[in-house]
């Protein structure tokens, strides 16, 4: 039997944080991968996907068993689609050879089912953090990204664990208006792209916000976290819906 709502909604998730330490989140993605994004049109991940990603070569067990769930989904004939986060952006070409998934750039302009959506994971967007954006910009240089990748396993564990406590230490100690996005890019990245809708996640905000940019009606989207229950974008011919899943 096919419903007549199959393969017609693409399904956005974000902010997963998948790590060995919290297997219930792997979980509930892993049902969801077998459940609701089985009957998606597509499935789009916008970031953090993993909790933490040091390189292609050195997958835990909880990333394998992702890999090979996202791997059972994009043999199905479903399109995946990752992005990366502040904490998996060495995500790379094995990865995506392994998984089946395809490399989304961050920001991307999508259009679907007639409507344009711009598409990000969102830290860019946390311009208040001028120590954040100082640091992305330094992890996100190619010559960087050589060096470490470079580096003896073990060396880029305990640096990423590293990295790990101090932005823990550092976003305990930000003001909350300057965690979250700053309207002021927001409506910078919706002008230059010429586009009503943005979407995206890492905030850990989960909402749908509604205002002006130039006198045109915009909307936000901000996927949530997987914590405790799943966050799922669903877009569809008829529009979309913030839900939770799990
Ligand atoms: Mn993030």
């Amino acid at each position: 039997m096919t419903s007549p709502g199959r393969r017609s909604t693409a399904l956005f998730v974000s902010d997963l944080h998948i790590d060995a330490a919290h297997p219930a989140i792997a979980r509930r993605f892993l049902e969801f991968l077998g459940r609701d994004a089985r009957e998606a049109a597509a499935l789009y991940v916008l970031g953090d996907l993993f909790e933490s990603w040091i390189g292609d070569d050195d997958p835990d067990d909880a990333q394998r068993t992702v890999i090979a769930a996202l791997r059972d989904l994009t043999n199905h004939g479903v399109p995946c689609f990752v992005m990366h986060g502040n904490r998996d952006f060495l995500i790379g070409e094995r990865f995506a050879a392994a998984s089946g998934a395809t490399p989304l750039a961050d920001p991307v302009l999508l259009t679907l089912y007639g409507e344009r959506a711009l598409v990000m994971h969102g830290d860019a967007l946390c311009t208040g953090d001028r120590a954040y954006q100082r640091l992305r910009a330094t992890v996100r240089d190619a010559d960087w990204q050589r060096r470490f990748l470079a580096l003896p396993v073990a060396a880029r564990r305990a640096l990423a664990g590293a990295a790990r406590a101090g932005s823990r230490a550092h976003n305990a100690a930000l003001a909350p208006a300057i965690a979250d996005v700053e309207a002021a890019s927001v409506a910078a990245v919706l002008r230059a792209a010429d586009v009503a809708t943005l979407i995206h996640g890492h905030t850990h905000r989960p909402g749908i916000h509604r205002f002006d940019v130039d006198g045109i009606a915009r909307t936000r989207v901000v996927l949530g976290d997987w914590y405790d229950t799943g966050s799922v974008l669903r877009w569809g011919p008829d529009g979309f819906e913030l839900v939770r899943v799990g």
